[in-house]
């Protein structure tokens, strides 16, 4: 792994739910412009990393390092506030509104910014009222919101165009009638519009067929091609190989093994975790 500073350094951590020891002792470290991913067989502690450094919960010990701040006590939103963005392996977009709207929703804090309450954003059902109140108030072309309303625009439209011809002609489209591929593309376009430094993804192809696969491979290929950050939780072993600069892999909540996707792929340790020897 390259010399420089990481961007993200995860030390030494740990994580239990009564009783079960789903994270046991991981570090690991990603640099700016790098794809790690974490591969491993199913609960061995993938999705509990990705979510303690995206701030879905805390770590029982251990430290996470963002740009040189600890965040390892940080709610979720005071860590996407610091730039770290994800997607969820089941996938997550509302269902109901439009493509459009959804690639908005990743754009309320921009839009929040200049509000009174953006201190009570931390409180969930607050959170929600204030978007909601946005949402209204954009409705109102006072010459304030006009403006900020146009910023918002732009900033969706330069999302959509970053998808090609995929999410053009379904910008009206309530999401839930896409396609499985589309609904990733929703889903990582909101979570890119806000510009995090690091995008965080949990099987980003769960549940798709080869060809939805690919599309997203391809997606994400063009997004570390223009240099982004990520880290990428799978087990398409195909996938992982194609994306990413450096591997570590995962069993039973600790780290068996970890470097160049090349080497990982035949260490024997590996091998055997997969092939459940
Ligand atoms: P993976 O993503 O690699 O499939 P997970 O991190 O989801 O694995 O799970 C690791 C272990 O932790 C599993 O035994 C799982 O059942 C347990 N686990 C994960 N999240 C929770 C939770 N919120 N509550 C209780 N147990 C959990
Ligand atoms: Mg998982």
């Amino acid at each position: 792994q390259a010399s420089r500073p990481a961007i993200l350094e995860v030390n030494h951590l740990d994580k239990s739910f009564s009783g079960v020891h789903a994270v046991n002792d991981i570090s690991l470290r990603i640099h700016k412009g790098e794809t790690v991913g974490i591969i491993g067989p199913n609960g061995s502690g993938k999705s509990t990393t990705i979510n303690m450094i995206s701030g879905l919960f805390n770590p029982d010990s251990g430290e996470i390092v963002f740009e040189g701040t600890h965040i390892e006590h940080f709610r979720q939103t005071a860590v996407s506030d610091v730039g770290i963005a994800r997607t969820f392996q089941n996938g997550r977009v509302f269902g109901s509104m439009s493509v459009d709207e959804n690639l908005e929703m990743g754009l309320h804090k921009v839009m929040t910014a200049s509000r009174p309450w953006k201190g009570l954003q931390d409180y969930p059902v607050v959170k929600w009222a204030s978007l909601l109140g946005e949402l209204c108030l954009s409705l109102i072309p006072g010459p304030k919101s006009r403006k900020e309303m146009a910023g918002v625009k732009d900033g969706v439209d330069q999302s959509v165009k970053s998808f090609g011809d995929h999410l053009e002609p379904m910008r009206q489209h309530q999401t839930y009638s896409l396609s499985y591929a589309n609904k990733r593309r929703t889903e990582i376009g909101r979570a890119m519009i806000a510009e995090p430094h690091l995008l965080c993804l949990d099987e980003p192809t769960a549940g798709m067929n080869q060809t939805e696969t690919t599309e997203v491979m391809e997606q994400l290929l063009e997004l570390k091609a223009k240099g982004h950050t990520m880290l990428l939780v799978e087990h398409k072993m195909d996938f992982v190989m194609a994306l990413c600069d450096w591997l570590v892999v995962m069993d039973n909540g600790s780290i068996i093994a970890e470097g160049l996707p090349a080497d990982v792929r035949r260490n024997p340790k590996v091998i055997n975790a997969y092939l459940g020897g």
